[in-house]
């Protein structure tokens, strides 16, 4: 069999949480446990968010935490060739069409309600109308994003936590955003494939993503990983940490003097491997297998205040 290669992909977009650090660790436990090889991937082509110290403090935290990795990180903002040229297959295979329409127009012409907030369902509206780039801006003297043109309404997929999900997709996708750069659901497969990536373990708000990323797959002709989504750490409101449950940041609680061991303790604790309070070093938990204890929703991860001190 195969040996197992999965990765971690922080975005450096501040520092990590106790959210992203309790994913981390489930990832790191699933390729260690195996004796797979773990890769480090920054994603750190989203806009002008990303700071170069942001990079850097990333890769601290995991260290501090004890994670590691094989070979030296990877960052997507060295590897905006690679994205070029799976776009150019995408498009010389008519698999893309440009779009010129903004956020408000896509808004006003979806029909159906928007899935959870984020991103309206795309109508179609640019289908066949443009020739390439460079007519939908002389058309319309607006740079135009790509789109990948979805052929039909579910991706069905088995994930290895989840389990079984329709993978309803909602609309076309962007794969080039208008400033020329990679989308995500690019940038995601096609850093995975590169390099070998057979296991995703990742938060499951990305599961409404992991359809788009199987067409992907499928129309650039590489073989997908398979995808374990984990339940995401939220706060007392039942949404997903940040800011403003207070600052579980790692370097907040480092700064406090807590101790990596008490950490990953209590990561340990919020993924259903040991008592609150533990003391544990990632390594002492290989024995361990998460799976089956992980809870299945989302867990509170804002009254970190009783594993300190
Ligand atoms: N960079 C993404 C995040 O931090 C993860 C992307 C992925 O795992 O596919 O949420
Ligand atoms: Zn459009």
């Amino acid at each position: 069999m195969r040996s197992t290669v999965g990765r971690l992909a922080p975005s450096p977009t501040g520092a990590l949480h106790l959210g992203n650090a309790r994913t981390f660790l489930l990832a790191w436990m699933s390729v260690r446990a195996r004796g797979g090889t773990l890769l480090l991937r920054i994603e750190d082509i989203d806009g002008p968010r990303v700071k170069p110290a942001a990079v850097a403090q990333t890769i601290e935290d995991l260290r501090w935490l004890g994670l590691d990795w094989d070979g030296e990180p990877v960052l997507q903002s060295e590897r905006l060739d690679a994205y070029a040229d799976a776009v150019a297959r995408l498009t010389a295979n008519g698999r893309v069409y440009p779009c010129t329409c903004s956020r408000r127009e896509i808004e006003e012409a979806a029909s159906a309600p928007h899935e959870s907030g984020d991103e309206p369902v795309y109508p179609g509206t640019c289908r066949g109308r443009y020739a390439d780039l460079a007519a939908a801006k002389a058309a319309t003297g607006r740079d135009a994003a790509l789109r990948f043109l979805v052929d039909r309404d579910e991706v069905p997929f088995v994930d290895g936590f989840a389990g079984s999900q329709r993978g309803t997709i909602a609309g076309d996708f962007v794969v080039q955003k208008r400033d020329g750069g990679p989308a995500y659901q690019l940038a995601v497969v096609v850093d995975d494939a590169a390099a070998g990536v057979s296991e995703v373990v990742r938060a499951d708000d990305l599961l409404p993503s992991t359809p788009r990323q199987l067409l992907l797959y499928e129309a650039l002709g590489l073989a997908p990983p398979r995808f374990v989504h984990v339940p995401l750490v939220v706060g007392a409101d039942g949404r997903r940490l940040a800011k403003r449950h207070g600052d579980t940041s790692l370097r907040r609680f480092r700064e406090c003097g807590v101790s990596p061991e008490a950490l990953v303790g209590h990561l340990a604790f919020l993924c259903g491997l040991a008592p609150r309070g533990a003391r544990v070093r990632p390594a002492d938990l290989l024995a361990a297998s998460p799976w089956e204890v992980l809870p299945r929703g989302p867990v509170r991860g804002d009254d970190h205040g009783l594993f300190s001190g």
